[in-house]
């Protein structure tokens, strides 16, 4: 790639790894954020497979907890065990994640600028100017991965209204007494979205979301009723909230020097709220439209627009679909769970990104932005161990990538492998 000057705004999970792949791609990489790092910021820290293969083993190590059991709840329905190891959910603490994805990407080059937020960004023909409070600093490109609400996109007439948005709340308590520390819960008796138990390392993170609710007191209410109902006490935990921008914003998610990813372009899901993984994928794709740009494969940035629909847009509107679906009857739709495997297998997919539309890297051109190789000395048979840079194993041993993985140069199989 050209040389090029980019400046990332924000150390989440789309700021990060955008920085990380522009700067292995050989940019000149300066990465604000606004806080000084690490960064507490409200998340249930649920991590799916399908940003795996994006993941940088770092930010991997910081996994505290696979969780292969989840039990859906609700009133009218008996409780639901799902045992499914191919959609194991990675729980991590946020702070650390973030810190260990914004360290790979220091690691890769980028220059780290943290506790120093950008307060404008003014576009030209030629480029951009970025200025905080200390400083402008000239670039050929801007990442704006400032997350909800984004003052920066919203300024430059970027972004707008998401498709959907949801208030979500969380805080981390104790073990819950009489619950396995192996499962999940999550409880739809909340109208327009649900409450989780997510056990962590040595505690779990419990939290409430819902696109229904506006009322921050109510839903803390129903936070306290759902804690209680687990046999904890709410009082031992600080509770912390914010919106989740799902389904993808309306307005232009790109101008000629400018891409948005991450909440910044409400990339999270509207069923789940699920946004670290899409985040991550985002940040991809705004990474791979910039080096296109390099490479004078394409005029401007303002593609990255439809590439972001392309590559999110199946999925998230699909899962759209589902929740408002599920919003007419949960007890149907959680009945339909029960005794539907095609459904069951809907829902794995969905979580695991086994497939299309929720196989997300279903040609595996992101995967292969990070520079995975398959490594040929350790192939046998139909298995191999994937490697990057020849030196450590991304993904298990007997990862196969998946059957769509058209096997590009230098491609490792696709992020949704679940091996
Ligand atoms: C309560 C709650 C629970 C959730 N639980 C889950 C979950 O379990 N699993 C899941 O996948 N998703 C979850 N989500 C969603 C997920 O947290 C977000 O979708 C995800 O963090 C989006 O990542 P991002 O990189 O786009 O933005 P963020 O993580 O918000 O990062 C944006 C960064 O930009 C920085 N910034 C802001 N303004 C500026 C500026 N002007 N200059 C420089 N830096 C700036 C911020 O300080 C921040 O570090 C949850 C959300 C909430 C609110």
């Amino acid at each position: 790639m050209r040389t090029i000057d980019a400046v990332v705004v924000g150390t989440g999970p789309a700021g990060a790894t955008a920085a990380r792949l522009l700067a292995e791609q050989g940019a000149r990489v300066t990465l604000f954020e606004a806080h000084r790092l690490p960064r507490p910021k409200p998340c249930g820290g649920g991590l799916t497979p399908k940003a795996r293969g994006l993941v940088p083993p770092a930010a991997l190590a910081t996994v505290e907890r696979r969780v292969e059991r989840v039990e859906l709840r609700a009133r009218r329905v008996p409780p639901i065990q799902l045992h499914r190891p191919e959609a194991a959910v990675a729980m991590v603490e946020r702070a650390r994640f973030a810190l260990a994805l914004t360290e790979a990407a220091a690691t890769a080059g980028a220059e780290l600028r943290d506790a120093e937020p950008v307060l404008e960004v003014v576009e030209d023909p030629l480029g951009a100017w970025v200025a905080t409070g200390r400083e402008r600093v000239r670039t050929d490109v801007v990442v704006i991965a400032d997350g909800e609400p984004s003052r920066l996109a919203r300024a430059l007439g970027l972004g707008g209204q998401a498709r959907q948005l949801s208030l979500a709340l969380e805080m981390d308590l104790p073990f819950a007494p009489a619950l396995p520390t192996d499962t999940a819960i999550l409880s739809f008796d909340v109208p327009g979205g649900y409450a989780w138990y997510f056990p962590k390392g040595d505690h779990a993170n419990v939290g409430i979301g819902s696109y229904r609710e506006r009322d921050g007191i109510r839903l803390h209410r129903q936070l306290e009723r759902f804690a209680r109902s687990l046999g904890l006490d709410p009082d031992d935990g600080r509770v912390r909230g914010h919106w989740i921008p799902q389904g993808l914003r309306r307005g232009p998610l790109a101008s000629t020097r400018v891409v948005l990813a991450g909440d910044t372009a409400a990339t999270a899901d509207p069923l789940f709220g699920e946004g670290i993984s899409y985040a991550i994928l985002s940040g991809a794709v705004a990474a791979q439209t910039v080096k296109l740009w390099a490479d004078a494969e394409i005029p401007d940035l303002r593609g990255h627009d439809e590439r972001l629909r392309r590559a999110l847009g199946p999925a998230l509107g699909r899962l759209h679909w589902v929740t408002r679906a599920a919003d007419v009857s949960i007890t149907a739709a959680l009945l339909a769970v029960r005794f539907s495997g095609a459904i069951r297998e809907a829902a794995v997919d969905a979580i695991a990104g086994r497939r299309p539309p929720y196989g997300l890297d279903h040609d595996c051109s992101l995967a292969c932005a990070c520079r995975l190789r398959r490594a040929p000395a350790v192939r046998s048979g139909t298995r191999s161990t994937l490697r990057r840079g020849g030196a450590f194993d991304l993904l298990p041993t007997g990862c196969t990538g998946t059957a769509n993985c058209r096997g590009t140069a230098g491609c490792a199989g696709s992020m949704s492998c679940a091996a």
